[in-house]
């Protein structure tokens, strides 16, 4: 199974999130307001018996839970390309403390370290050749946007199931924060 740590995102704050998607981005594949969620660790494809490890692992771990508030929007590109939309997060050292928490504990229980630096971000769009002009238009636009902050009482270990238009994440495991 292909598994990952989310924080899986109020009703509300989704509802924010999709004003600002659908509109404006020829090439944008937009994500569905359900399929919203922030990454804290992409575990990838693992053996049922490693995911009993990681789910026991995880129940172990102690971390307070925290105000998360998004604000922002930016784009990831490779090779000079935009492939991402995202709305960003407010500095949030309590969000820091629990992605680090959760990288030692993985590691504990067998995975490799992730390698790529931490971007808490909630991906909004996929982009397939979205024209420039318009994603600098749709990123001046949305620069201000910042979104009510919302209790997180909990992180999720979800699957993710890769299809040919969205993928299906389902929650798994909930982790309660103290
Ligand atoms: P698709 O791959 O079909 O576009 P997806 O990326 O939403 O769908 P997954 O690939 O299962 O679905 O990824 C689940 C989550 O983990 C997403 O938030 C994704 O951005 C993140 N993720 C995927 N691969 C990595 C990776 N190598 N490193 C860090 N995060 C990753
Ligand atoms: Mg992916």
């Amino acid at each position: 199974m292909r598994l990952f740590v989310a924080l899986d995102l109020p009703f509300a704050l989704r509802q924010q999130l999709a004003l600002l998607a659908g509109r404006g981005i020829p090439g944008a594949r937009w994500v569905p307001a359900e399929n919203y969620h922030l990454t804290l660790r992409f575990i990838g494809e693992i053996q049922a018996w490693q995911a009993e490890e990681i789910d026991h692992a995880l129940a172990g771990l102690r971390a307070p839970g925290f105000a998360l508030t998004l604000a922002g929007v930016g784009t990831f590109s490779k090779g000079g390309r935009s492939t991402q939309l995202w709305a960003g997060v407010e500095r949030c050292p309590p969000l820091d403390h629990l992605r680090a928490k959760i990288e030692t504990t993985l590691q504990r229980a067998g995975l490799p370290p992730e390698r790529r630096r931490f971007a808490p971000h909630v991906t909004l769009a996929r982009l397939d050749n979205a024209p420039e002009a318009k994603l600098a238009a749709f990123l001046q636009g949305h620069n201000l946007f910042r979104a009510d902050p919302v209790p997180v009482a909990h992180f999720t270990l979800f699957s993710s199931l890769l299809g040919k238009e969205q993928a299906v994440y389902t929650p798994e495991v909930e982790y309660a924060l103290g």
